[in-house]
C-alpha cells in the first residue's frame, strides 16, 4: 500500500514536468538506484504571482535555483556529505540579494537585520542552529560551526557573534545585507501597520495579507542514504528587535531524520513554532506510515490553514520522495534527481 501511494505521490510531484507514464519510469528509476541522491531546495513562500514577477524577475529566480541546485549536488556527486551538499547551496541563496537570506535579508523594525538559521544531520540527529546575529556573513556556515564545534545546539546574539568569530568566521558590518527593495519593503510595511489603526497584533494580519517570505532551505540526501536538511533567513519585515522566527528552532523550520525524512520551511514563523510543522510532518511519516505528500499535505494544508497559518516546505525522504507543498500563491523552489533540474514558483506549476 506504501508503495502504492508512493507511485501515486510521486507521479503527483512530477506532474507538469513528465507525463504520467514518464513519471512512474522516473519513479522505478529512482527508487532502483542503488545509492539515489537528490537535492530539494527552496528561496520563500507568499504572494508571488505572475502579476507580481516581471519575466526578468521569473528568470532570474529560475537561474539563482538552479545554481544552487548545481553547487548542491556537485557536492552529493563527488560523494560529499548530505550537510555539505545543503550548506553549499543555502550559501548561493545566502550571498544572493533575491532571497530572504544573508545579502537581501529583510529589516527589522528599527532599519537593522538580524539573521536567523539553522541545520540538522538526519543521520546522528545533531543539529546546530543561531538566532539573531547581525555580523554573521553566511548564518548557516555559523549554525553547522555550533553543530559541529560547540556542545550547544542553539546560540544566540552576542555569543554567537563571538563564537563565529573564534571560529574564524567571515563577519560583516550589518549595511552589508542591505538591498533597495527590502528597505521599500519596511517602509510599506509601517505603512500598512500604522493605517490599520489596530493593535500591533491585529496590525499583522493585515501585513500577512501580502507577504512575500523569501526565506531559504535545502534537504539533501547524499549517497550513503544520509538525509540533512538546512534553513537561513533574516526573518519577517518589521519584526521586532529580538524577535526569533522558526527558521532557527529545531523542530518548527528545520527537522532531519534517516528514518522518517528531511524538511526545511518558509512561512508565517509564528505558526510554524506553534505547530512544531517540520516534526509534526516526519512524524507522521515515521508513525504512520504516510508518504511525504500525505504528510506534507495534511500539515501545510490541513493543520497550518485551519489555524491562518501561510507558508510551504520541501519535505524528502530517505528513498529521496519529494514533496514541496505551500498554501500560498506560490513558493520558489526546486530539486534534483538524476542529474534533471526542476525549478518552479507558481502554484500552478507543479
Ligand atoms: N519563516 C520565517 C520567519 O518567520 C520567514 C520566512 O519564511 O521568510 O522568520
Amino acid at each position: 500500500m506504501k508503495i502504492k501511494t508512493t507511485l501515486t505521490m510521486l507521479t503527483l510531484a512530477l506532474a507538469g514536468t513528465f507525463t504520467t507514464a514518464a513519471a512512474n519510469a522516473e519513479t522505478h528509476e529512482q527508487t532502483d538506484r542503488e545509492k539515489p541522491i537528490a537535492l530539494v531546495i527552496h528561496g520563500g513562500a507568499g504572494t508571488i504571482t505572475r502579476a507580481n514577477l516581471s519575466e526578468e524577475q521569473e528568470a532570474a529566480y529560475h537561474a539563482k535555483l538552479e545554481q544552487a541546485l548545481q553547487a548542491g549536488y556537485a557536492v552529493l556527486e563527488q560523494g560529499g556529505s548530505s550537510t555539505d551538499a545543503v550548506i553549499s547551496a543555502i550559501q548561493v541563496m545566502e550571498d544572493s540579494p533575491l532571497f530572504n537570506a544573508g545579502k537581501g535579508a529583510v529589516y527589522t523594525w528599527d532599519g537593522e537585520h538580524e539573521l536567523d538559521a539553522s541545520i540538522m544531520d538526519g543521520a546522528t540527529g545533531n543539529a546546530g542552529a543561531v538566532a539573531g546575529v547581525k555580523t554573521v556573513k553566511s548564518p548557516i556556515e555559523l549554525a553547522r560551526t555550533i553543530m559541529d564545534k560547540s556542545v550547544h545546539v542553539m546560540l544566540s546574539g552576542d555569543g554567537a557573534a563571538q563564537f563565529a568569530q573564534q571560529q574564524g568566521l567571515a563577519e560583516v558590518d550589518n549595511s552589508y545585507f542591505d538591498t533597495d527593495h527590502r528597505y521599500q519593503q519596511l517602509i510599506d510595511a509601517k505603512e500598512t501597520i500604522r493605517k490599520s489603526e489596530q493593535p500591533e497584533q491585529q496590525a499583522w494580519r493585515y501585513l500577512d495579507l501580502d507577504y512575500k517570505y523569501g526565506t531559504v532551505g535545502a534537504v539533501a540526501l547524499d549517497q550513503s542514504g544520509n538525509l540533512s536538511a538546512g534553513t537561513s533567513t533574516g526573518g519577517m519585515t518589521a519584526k521586532r528587535y529580538g524577535r526569533i522566527g522558526d527558521s532557527p528552532i529545531i523542530g518548527a523550520g528545520t527537522w532531519a531524520d534517516n528514518n522518517s525524512c528531511g524538511v526545511s520551511a518558509t512561512g508565517h514563523g509564528e505558526y510554524f513554532i506553534r505547530y512544531h510543522v517540520a516534526a509534526d510532518i516526519c512524524a507522521r511519516v515515521k508513525y504512520q506510515n504516510q508518504t511525504v505528500e500525505e504528510a506534507g499535505d495534511a500539515v501545510i494544508h490541513g493543520v497550518l490553514e485551519q489555524a491562518g497559518g501561510t507558508g510551504g516546505v520541501i519535505i524528502m525522504d530517505a528513498q529521496g520522495h519529494i514533496a514541496t507543498p505551500f498554501n500560498t500563491e506560490g513558493m520558489y523552489r526546486g530539486y534534483i534527481r538524476n542529474g534533471k533540474v526542476h525549478t518552479a514558483i507558481y502554484k500552478d506549476e507543479d
